[in-house]
């Protein structure tokens, strides 16, 4: 049933109807992350992307799939902070009302853009499972299209765009790593790659303290982890989807964790070395590169998916100012 539903043929016409409405971000060679890896490190920089995350491919493939209902009620969905700003933006340009429920706790700079776009806030407690709840109750009683953040065939399918253009902008990559939280972009994006030709490896990457995916196929089936904050504000759904479960089951080779002050490091260096904006659940990708392949023989091709760049400036700089004071009271390191 994934097969048909998911088969490389149901991914590329997705991709035809998302063309020129996403925008095919540039893949950049780091001079930087190469030297201090000894890889060969490619960055995908999805900050770029509008509405600055991938999210805009899972909103706007969500949102074409259930267009028809979506015109009459609107849709109702539940997001963390950057899909709301996709279905938000996506619901303005084809007319659809877009409703959010947020957990309590969201980024303000992420709940400021969705109202920006157009998009009614509801707020929530700090819970997925009421929050899930909520976005029922909404659909039930106002009849309005739901559209998963990330567990929908339409959302994961037009998260597969980014495959396609890996498969085109570096089809000899050896490694990608894919940041994580309810899984839609590993399960789009691996389930692209691993029925095309591409003969790499994919890694899904979680923090420390959120491991839902990593637990999951350890276990062999979807399994909740407590709920848990950490400085990656976009990678904290403690469940991955049935289909993005079923999805990363048969098409990732692992999930890699990192530590909070490896995400901070990594957000930290991408804005000083490379002077790209990432928010730390987009910088997660470099801080797995950094520390699992670091040093590694032979050198790879290594894919760093910068999966968004919706970085609070007063967070950011807090950020850095933390990591400039640890520098001076540390050691050099040679
Ligand atoms: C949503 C999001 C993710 C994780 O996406 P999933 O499809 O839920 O796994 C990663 N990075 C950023 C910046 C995000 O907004």
């Amino acid at each position: 049933m994934l097969g048909q539903m998911f088969s490389l043929k149901e991914f590329e016409q997705t991709r035809t109807a998302l063309r020129d409405k996403v925008r095919v971000t540039p893949l950049l060679f780091s001079d930087a992350l190469s030297t201090r890896t000894g890889q060969q490190v490619y960055l995908k920089a999805e900050n770029f992307q509008r509405t600055h995350s991938f999210k805009i491919r899972a909103a706007y493939g969500g949102l074409l799939a259930k267009l028809a209902e979506a015109r009459q009620h609107g849709v109702v969905t539940g997001s963390s902070g950057n899909f709301a700003q996709a279905i938000a933006y996506v619901g303005q340009e084809l007319g659809v009302r877009v409703t959010v429920v947020m957990l309590e706790r969201s980024a303000p700079n992420k709940v400021e853009a969705a109202r920006r776009y157009g998009a009614e806030i509801v707020f929530c407690e700090n819970d997925f499972a009421v929050r899930t709840a909520t976005v029922e109750r909404l659909s039930r009683e106002q009849g309005k299209a739901i559209v998963p953040s990330f567990d929908g065939e339409g959302t994961i399918r037009g998260n597969g765009t980014l495959g396609f253009e890996l498969l085109e902008q570096l089809p000899a990559a050896e490694v990608v790593l894919v940041p994580v939280s309810g899984g839609g972009l590993v399960a789009g994006v691996s389930a692209v790659l691993k029925q095309s030709s591409w003969r790499g490896r994919i890694y899904g990457v979680q923090p420390e303290v959120n491991p839902s995916l990593k637990v999951s196929l350890e276990r062999g089936e979807p399994t909740t982890v407590p709920n848990a904050a950490t400085v990656a504000d976009g990678l904290v759904a403690n469940r991955p989807g049935k289909l993005t479960f079923a999805l990363a089951q048969q098409y990732v080779d692992d999930v890699l964790l990192v530590s909070e002050e490896e995400i901070v490091e990594a957000t930290v260096r991408l804005l000083e070395e490379e002077k790209l904006v990432v928010e730390p659940s987009g910088a997660a990708s470099v801080a797995a590169l950094v520390r699992y392949f670091a040093g590694k023989q032979p050198a790879q091709k290594v894919v760093a998916v910068l999966s968004g760049g919706n970085a609070e400036l007063g967070r950011l700089t807090d950020m850095v100012k933390e990591h400039r004071r640890q520098q001076t009271a540390a050691p050099v390191r040679s």
